[in-house]
């Protein structure tokens, strides 16, 4: 039983590998956070060392499944950045896989490492890595995860098979939170529009009422910056910059959340209302989308890409920002 939701096309890939024996000895996993790619790596893991009597592994029920799921599994690793606050996997983390990949299995037939966002291995761990991925040792399998736009050593990607997954279409993810997760419909719909395709994000926001809290505290920002004047907006700036300063990640969430707003005006605009993200704010997209004109919402998007890729091109964060409030079109109040 794979686990992993709608992935398919990569799923039945690895289960003809399985099937042939022609498992590879590295694999690439590659797409945005969030859409399964933990689940699949374990699932395959799981699939590798399964004792069930199926043909289909994996079984999901024996005592090595079992324990791969709850991450008490001697063969299975997972690498990742650690509780230590470093923003890199480093060199040692690299040499102790190293050295355990160079042991025999303890309980399973394949040792499994997973490491995760790989794109965030210091280069000198990514060149320990590529010795290993070089000389690969029998029945040791290395599956890297990646963050769809993150960038790994090209000699390091050469030696993985890749697998790409894409986001889930919004219809998929809305059935699988109001069928498997008992999510009841009007919220699935908003949360499946909200995930962007990413299913773990959605599952996350069902249980933890939080993340939906924070998206209309931002919204809630949003719409202030629309409606005010520019002193209204220069006023959002420094708590702009104190995310950016907080995380870059949290920054681009921000801009991300601008974007989606931004592209649904954009939508309503077009005549395709029914496609847009905030559907839970369909009659006030409606009523802004009428005070802005087509080429005034299609600036807007592009400033706000703009800004994103200024940020990560380390411009001041502060210009950057008040650039941005500079391109939104005057508010209906200044
Ligand atoms: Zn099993």
């Amino acid at each position: 039983m794979w686990q992993v939701v709608g992935q398919s096309r990569v799923v039945s890939l690895l289960q003809r590998s399985l099937e042939q024996g022609s498992i590879a000895h590295a694999y690439l996993v590659v797409g945005p956070p969030h859409v399964g790619k933990m689940t699949l790596a374990l699932n395959l893991a799981q699939a590798l060392n399964c004792q069930g009597q199926g043909d289909e592994p994996p079984c999901g029920v024996c005592d090595s499944c079992q324990k791969i799921a709850s991450g008490k599994h001697a063969d299975v690793q997972i690498i990742g950045l650690g509780s230590n606050g470093s923003a890199e996997i480093s060199i040692d983390q690299i040499r102790q896989v190293q050295h355990s990949s160079n042991l025999p299995p303890f309980e399973g037939r394949h040792k499994v490492f997973i490491i995760e966002r790989a794109e965030l291995m210091s280069t000198e761990a990514a060149n320990c890595l590529l010795k290993t991925l070089e000389e690969p040792a029998a029945g040791v399998i290395f599956i890297l995860l990646a963050t769809s736009g993150g960038v790994l050593p090209a000699t390091v990607v050469s030696r993985c098979q890749k697998l790409e997954l894409p986001p889930l279409p919004a219809s998929e993810v809305e059935n699988v939170l109001s069928q498997r997760w008992g999510v009841e419909q009007q919220r699935a719909g908003l949360l499946a529009r909200l995930s962007h395709g990413c299913l773990g994000w959605a599952i996350s926001a069902a249980s933890d009422e939080r993340l939906l809290q924070q998206r209309a505290e931002r919204l809630e920002g949003l719409l202030n910056i629309i409606g005010g004047d520019y002193a209204v907006r220069f006023a959002y700036v420094p708590q702009l910059v104190a995310w950016f300063g907080q995380s870059r990640g949290l920054a681009q969430e921000i801009l991300d959340l601008w974007l989606d707003w931004w592209r649904d005006l954009l939508l309503v605009k077009l005549g395709s209302g029914s496609a847009v993200t905030n559907i839970d704010h369909e009659s006030m997209l409606v009523d802004m989308a009428g005070g802005y004109r087509l080429e005034q919402i299609r600036a807007v998007i592009n400033s706000i890409q703009a800004t994103g890729e200024r940020l990560r091109q380390n411009a001041n964060p502060r210009l950057a920002f008040e650039v941005l409030m500079l391109s939104i079109p005057p508010g209906r109040g200044g």
